[in-house]
C-alpha cells in the first residue's frame, strides 16, 4: 500500500496560539491529529506530549492503542511536576499501516477520521462526546449535535483518567480512497456535506487539505484548525477479496473496544464476495486467519458483555447493570446493583443519559464511580441545564490574534 500524505495546521481566526498537534511519521507509518486542552499552556503541552509518547511507543514496536494508552500515562506525568498544565488533556485519532490493505485506527475523543471512496464521505470514528452519547441514545438527531451548544464537551481523553479506554477501528482501503484525519476545528465550522465536497473537487492531498482549512476559517475560524490527507493507492493483493462498494452499505467499521488493556486486536467485519476463481486456492488459505479472526471476534464480545458494567434506569431507580446496553449477540444485560438512587432527582442532562444506559466501565467499581459522579451534581431543588462535573471541555475564551498562521508539508510514503 502506498499512502501520499499532506497535512495542514492553522491556529485559526479567534484563539491566541495552536494547541493542536500533528504526528506524521512515515517511516513508523503513522499519522495523527491530537486537539489538546487545558488552561495557559496546557492544551499544546499535552498534544505535543502525547505525539511524541505515541511516537516513541511505535518506535519500540508496541502497537497503537498501548501507545496512546502510554501517552496518556505521560501526560498525567508532566502533569504532576507542574502547577501550570495540570488538569490539561488532548483528544488522539492516529492512522496505522495494519497490512497491505488494511489501515488501522486508535481514538480517544472528538477528533475524526473520514474516509472519502467513490464521492461518498464516511465517519470511521465515534466522538467521545455528551452529543454523541446523546444522539446514540436518540434523544437528539445528527443535525441538532451539528450545532448544540455542549458539543464542545468531551467524554473522554487523554490525561483525565489514571487509564483510557481506546477505541480501535479495522479499515480496509481501495485504491483512490481519502482518508482524512481532523480536529473539530474544521468539523464544528464545516459541514460534513462542505467537507466531502471539498476533499472530493481537490486533486492533490496538498491542494485538499489547504481548502479544508480556509474553508473552516472563512466560516469563522473559532477553533485551531487541524486537517491530515491520506491518498490510498497500490493496495495490496488482500484488497481482491473485499468489496469495497458493499462497504459503504453497512454501518461504520467498528471494532469494539477492548474492556480490558492488551495487545491490539482487529476484527473482520466484512463479507468476502466475487471471489475470483483462479484465487479459490488463495482464499483456503486466507479462510484459516479469518477463522480464527471470527473466534477472537466472538471471545472479545462474549467478554466485553461478561466484563463490561453500566448505569440505567430501572423503575425509576438508578442501577448498575453487566452487559452491553441493548445486549450484544445474544448476550443479554442483567442488574447487578441497585442504587436507591432516583433517576427523578438527577438533573435532566443525566435522566436522558441513565435513560437508554450509559458509562461503560470495565470494571463494577468504575461503574459505582459514575453513580457516585451523577449523584455529586444532582441538583438540591430544580432540576436545570445540566453541565457534567467531570467532563472536560475544549471551551475557552477566545482571544483576537492578528493573523492566521498556517503550516503545511507533504510526503509520500510506501508502508
Ligand atoms: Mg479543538
Amino acid at each position: 500500500m502506498k499512502l501520499q500524505a499532506a497535512w495542514a495546521t492553522d491556529v485559526g481566526r479567534v484563539r491566541g496560539g495552536n494547541e493542536d498537534s500533528l504526528l506524521i511519521d512515515e517511516a513508523l507509518g503513522v499519522f495523527a491529529v491530537a486537539d489538546g486542552m487545558g488552561g495557559h499552556r496546557g492544551g499544546e503541552v499535552a498534544s505535543s506530549t502525547a505525539v511524541e509518547a505515541v511516537r516513541v511507543s511505535l518506535a519500540k514496536g508496541e502497537p497503537i492503542d498501548r501507545a496512546i494508552r502510554s501517552a496518556n500515562a505521560a501526560i498525567r506525568e508532566r502533569a504532576s511536576g507542574d502547577p501550570e498544565v495540570t488538569g490539561m488533556g488532548t483528544t488522539f485519532t492516529a492512522v496505522v499501516t495494519l497490512d497491505d490493505a488494511n489501515l488501522l485506527i486508535g481514538h480517544v475523543g472528538d477528533s475524526r477520521a473520514y474516509v472519502l471512496r467513490a464521492g461518498e464521505l464516511r465517519k470511521l470514528t465515534q466522538d467521545h462526546s455528551l452529543v454523541e452519547d446523546l444522539v446514540r441514545a436518540g434523544r437528539i438527531t445528527p443535525d441538532q449535535a451539528e450545532v448544540h451548544p455542549q458539543r464542545s464537551i468531551i467524554t473522554r481523553a487523554l490525561g483525565i483518567e489514571p487509564d483510557v479506554e481506546v477505541d480501535l477501528y479495522t479499515v480496509p482501503v481501495g485504491n483512490r480512497d481519502r482518508i482524512l484525519i481532523c480536529s473539530d476545528g474544521l468539523t464544528d465550522m464545516v459541514s460534513e456535506r462542505d467537507v466531502a465536497r471539498i476533499a472530493g473537487d481537490t486533486a492533490s492531498p496538498e491542494s485538499a487539505a489547504n481548502a479544508l482549512i480556509a474553508a473552516a476559517n472563512n466560516a469563522g475560524g473559532n477553533d485551531n484548525i487541524t486537517v491530515v490527507v491520506l491518498d490510498v493507492d497500490d493496495v495490496g493483493d488482500i484488497a481482491g477479496f473485499i468489496d469495497h462498494v458493499a462497504a459503504l452499505d453497512e454501518p461504520a467499521m467498528v471494532a469494539p473496544p477492548l474492556a480490558n488493556p492488551g495487545a491490539a486486536t482487529a476484527s473482520i467485519k466484512r463479507p468476502f464476495l466475487r471471489v475470483p476463481v483462479r484465487t479459490t486456492a488463495r482464499f483456503a488459505l486466507a479462510f484459516i486467519p479469518v477463522v480464527l479472526i471470527i473466534a477472537i471476534g466472538f471471545f472479545v464480545v462474549q467478554r466485553r458483555a461478561t466484563h463490561t458494567w453500566f448505569v440505567s434506569n430501572d423503575a425509576g431507580e438508578v442501577v448498575i447493570q453487566r452487559g452491553v446496553p441493548g445486549g450484544i449477540w445474544g448476550f443479554d444485560p442483567e442488574i447487578v446493583e441497585r442504587t436507591g438512587l432516583k433517576v427523578g432527582t438527577l438533573t435532566e442532562g443525566d435522566r436522558e443519559l441513565v435513560q437508554d444506559g450509559y458509562c461503560e466501565q470495565s470494571s463494577i467499581e468504575a461503574a459505582r464511580n459514575c453513580v457516585a459522579v451523577l449523584e455529586s451534581r444532582r441538583l438540591p431543588v430544580e432540576p436545570t441545564v445540566p453541565i457534567p462535573s467531570t467532563s472536560v471541555t475544549t471551551t475557552t475564551t477566545p482571544q483576537p490574534t492578528s493573523q492566521p498562521r498556517t503550516t503545511s508539508s507533504t510526503a509520500t510514503t510506501q508502508p
